[in-house]
């Protein structure tokens, strides 16, 4: 009987995890753009998770000094030189900065 009990409470929580995860799936996709406070001085940098070194790049929205901005953004302080493109997840490849 505890047996049947704990199963039902081990189901409930399965139940209820498979919902958060359905839920977490239906949130708007999370940044695709990332931009990376410099220390001090040094320039911001940007990221992007639709690069293909993305898997490989540590930057994510809520990381340290990582905070989300838009590919129009990223494009705009890319193109004036004013932030970096991460040489992993490779930004300026994904807007077509290069060649
Ligand atoms: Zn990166």
């Amino acid at each position: 009987m505890w047996a049947g009990l704990l199963d039902e409470r081990i189901a409930d929580v399965r139940q209820r995890e498979a919902e958060e995860r359905r839920g977490w799936e239906r949130r708007p996709s999370p940044a695709q753009w990332i931009v990376q406070h410099g220390i001090g001085l040094g320039p911001p940098m940007i990221h992007t998770t639709l690069g293909e070194g993305a898997a490989q790049c540590w930057a994510r929205v809520g990381a340290d000094r990582c905070a989300p901005t838009t590919r129009e953004q990223a494009r705009a302080a890319l193109g004036e030189n004013s932030a970096e493109a991460c040489q992993i997840c490779r930004p300026d490849t994904v807007l077509g900065l290069l060649g």
